[in-house]
C-alpha cells in the first residue's frame, strides 16, 4: 500500500471536534486477537462519524473525569455477542495521568478482516492504562487521515500496519501545528 502524504498541519475538514461521547463494549477482539485495545465509540449519536469516509485517522483524546453526581455505580454488562461479560466502571478506576490529553489513532469502518456487519469507530490510545474504562465519557479531535481501510491476508500484517499508523500519528502530532490542537480539549 502506498500511504497518502500527510500535510504538515491540519487542513479542512480537520480539526473535527467530537465532545462528550462514551466508551461502549465491542467484541473484545482488540486486546485478545491483535493485542491492541481499542475504545469503541457509538456512531449513531455522532453525525460527524456517520458521514466521515471509512479509514484510519489520528488526533488527540481526553477522557473526562467521572463526576460523582452523575456517574453510575460500576455494573456488569454483556458484550455485543451476548456471551461474555465486562465491567462498566465509567472511568472510576482511572489515575490522574490517564486524564491528560493523549495521542490516538482511530479506525472507522467495517473491519473487513473481521467481516463486521456494523460500521464501528474504534480508538487506540497511545498510553499505558492500568485498568479498562468502559462507559467513560470522553472528547476527541480528528486531525488527519492516515489511510483507507484494508483487508488483510493475515492478522500479523494487520498488526504491522497499525504499528505503522501509530508511528506516523505520533510523528505528526509532535509538530507544532498539530500539537497546538490539544487546546481544543482543555
Ligand atoms: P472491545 O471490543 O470491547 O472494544 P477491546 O479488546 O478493543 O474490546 O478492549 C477495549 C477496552 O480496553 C477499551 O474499552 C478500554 O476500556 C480498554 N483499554 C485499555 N487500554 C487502552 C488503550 N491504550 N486504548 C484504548 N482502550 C484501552
Ligand atoms: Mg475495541
Amino acid at each position: 500500500m502506498t500511504r497518502p502524504e500527510i500535510p504538515k498541519k491540519p487542513v479542512p475538514p480537520y480539526p473535527i471536534l467530537i465532545r462528550d461521547t462514551r466508551v461502549v463494549a465491542g467484541f473484545g477482539r482488540g486486546s485478545s486477537e491483535i493485542g491492541i485495545p481499542t475504545a469503541n465509540i457509538p456512531i449513531e449519536d455522532t453525525p460527524e462519524l456517520e458521514t466521515l469516509p471509512t479509514g484510519v485517522y489520528f488526533g488527540f483524546i481526553k477522557l473526562n473525569k467521572p463526576s460523582p453526581s452523575v456517574t453510575p455505580e460500576p455494573e456488569i454488562k454483556k458484550r455485543l455477542d451476548g456471551k461474555s461479560e465486562i465491567e462498566f466502571t465509567y472511568g472510576q478506576n482511572l489515575q490522574p495521568k490517564d486524564l491528560s490529553i493523549l495521542p490516538m489513532v482511530m479506525s472507522l469502518g467495517w473491519n473487513p478482516f473481521f467481516k463486521n456487519e456494523k460500521k464501528a469507530c474504534e480508538i487506540h490510545i497511545m498510553h499505558d492504562f492500568k485498568s479498562d474504562f468502559y462507559g467513560c465519557s470522553l472528547s476527541f479531535n480528528i486531525l488527519g487521515y492516515l489511510r483507507p481501510e484494508l483487508d488483510y491476508v493475515s492478522v500479523e500484517l494487520l498488526i504491522k500496519d497499525i504499528q505503522t499508523d501509530i508511528k506516523i500519528a505520533l510523528d505528526h502530532l509532535k509538530l507544532e501545528e498539530y500539537n497546538s490542537c490539544k487546546k481544543q480539549l482543555i
